[in-house]
C-alpha cells in the first residue's frame, strides 16, 4: 500500500495519522510478523493481524561469487512461483538488480527468462521485498536498482510504478529516482505513458538491432512496432523528461554485430546524445545463438566511435555463478 492508502485502512481501524507512517517504514523493513513491530501497541498489532497478512519470500539459493562479490539470489513466492535478483558491487555503491514478472511474455529469441512464457505479475510488494531481502540477507547496503531481471517491467505497468513509488519514498528505502534505472524491450505506448508521470528514473530500452528485419528476427515485439516508431518515442521520452536514453546492445554472432549493423545504428542514433551499452552475450543453450567474436566487438565498437556515438561495453559480473538473468530459475524448472 501507498503511504495514503495506508492511513486510510488504519483510519478505518480507528488509529491515528501517524500510525501509518510507522507501520509504512515496518514494511520497508524485513520484518516476518506484526510482533515484530515493536513500537506499535499490542492491540494494534492483534487488530492489523486479523485484517492483512505480511508474506516474505524465502530463499530458496543463494550463490556469491567467488571472483566479484556478486550476490544471486533465486527466491520462493508464497506461490511456488519463483524469481531472481542479483546484488552487484560497484565502486560507486551496491546495485540490485530486480525481476518484474514470474516468466516474461515478451519471447526474445537470445532471452533464458521467456522459455516457458509467463506465469504471472509480480506484486509492488513483491518487486519491493526483492530490495528489502536482498539487502538484509547479504549486509550490502543497496543504493540503486535496475529492473532488468526476469520479466518486462512495463507489461506489468502499475505494479512497477507503485513499487517505484514505494521504493522511492522517504519514509521507506528512499531510494532516488536517479538511482534507478527501467530497461524494457520497448512496448511504445507504455513508453509514452512511463514519460507522462515524468519520473526522473533512467530509461534503458532494449534496442539489439538497428533495422526491422534482424530486430523481428530476435524480438517478436518489434513485428508489432519497428525501430523508427521506438526510437520516435524514445525521442519524446527525452524531450518529455530531460532523460537521456540507454541502448542495450547484445552482441550476437553473425546475427547483428556486423559493419552494416554498426552503420546503421550510428545513422539512427546520430545527434541523440544516446547512449550505447553493448552486451556480450550470455549464451543460453536452447537458443542457438553465439556470442560475437573479440574481432567483431572491436570493429563494431571502432565504428560507433568514429561516428561520435557514446558507448562502452557491459562488464560480466558474477561469471562463475550463473548470475545472468533467468538462468537459475531455467535450471529449476527443468528439475
Ligand atoms: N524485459 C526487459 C528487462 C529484462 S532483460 C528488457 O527486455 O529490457 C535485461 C537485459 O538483458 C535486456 O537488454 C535483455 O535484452 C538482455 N538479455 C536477455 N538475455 C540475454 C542474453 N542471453 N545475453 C545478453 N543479454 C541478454
Amino acid at each position: 500500500m501507498l503511504p495514503a492508502q495506508l492511513a486510510a485502512a488504519l483510519k478505518d481501524l480507528g488509529e491515528p495519522a501517524y500510525r501509518a507512517k510507522q507501520v509504512f517504514k515496518w514494511l520497508s523493513a524485513p520484518v516476518g510478523g506484526f510482533d515484530e513491530m515493536t513500537n506499535l501497541p499490542r492491540a494494534l498489532r492483534e487488530k492489523l493481524k486479523e485484517s492483512f497478512t505480511l508474506y516474505a519470500p524465502t530463499v530458496e539459493q543463494k550463490r556469491v561469487s567467488a571472483l566479484d562479490g556478486t550476490v544471486k539470489y533465486l527466491w520462493r513466492l508464497r506461490d511456488g512461483g519463483h524469481v531472481e535478483s542479483v546484488v552487484m558491487r560497484y565502486e560507486y555503491g551496491n546495485t540490485v538488480c530486480v525481476s518484474s514478472e514470474v516468466g516474461c511474455p515478451m519471447g526474445c529469441a537470445f532471452c533464458a527468462s521467456t522459455i516457458g512464457g509467463k506465469v504471472r505479475n509480480l506484486a509492488a510488494s513483491e518487486i519491493l521485498d526483492q530490495v528489502i531481502y536482498s539487502q538484509a540477507d547479504s549486509g550490502l547496503k543497496i543504493s540503486n536498482i535496475v529492473l532488468m531481471g526476469i520479466g518486462e517491467p512495463l507489461d506489468n505497468f502499475d505494479n512497477v510504478v507503485r513499487f517505484l513509488r514505494l521504493v522511492n519514498d522517504p519514509d521507506g528505502m528512499n531510494i532516488g529516482m536517479r538511482h534507478i534505472s527501467l530497461s524494457t524491450c520497448g512496448i511504445v505506448e507504455k513508453i509514452d505513458k512511463l514519460a507522462r508521470l515524468g519520473l526522473q528514473l533512467t530509461l534503458s530500452v532494449s534496442l539489439h538491432a538497428p533495422d526491422d528485419e534482424t530486430r523481428s528476427k530476435i524480438m517478436p515485439v518489434n513485428r508489432a512496432c519497428g525501430v523508427d516508431p521506438l526510437l520516435s518515442a524514445c525521442g519524446r521520452y527525452f524531450e518529455r523528461t530531460g532523460r537521456r536514453i540507454s541502448f542495450e546492445y547484445a552482441m550476437i554472432r553473425d546475427v547483428n554485430d556486423t559493419p552494416r549493423h554498426a552503420r546503421l545504428l550510428a545513422e539512427k542514433l546520430a545527434g541523440t546524445g544516446a547512449h550505447v551499452n553493448l552486451i556480450p552475450l550470455n549464451e543460453v543453450p536452447e537458443s542457438g545463438l553465439r556470442p560475437s567474436t573479440p574481432e567483431a566487438m572491436r570493429s563494431f565498437i571502432g565504428i560507433l566511435e568514429r561516428n561520435n556515438i557514446n558507448v562502452t561495453v557491459r562488464r560480466r559480473l558474477g561469471p562463475d555463478i550463473e548470475a545472468s538473468c533467468g538462468q537459475l530459475r531455467r535450471e529449476r524448472e527443468k528439475k
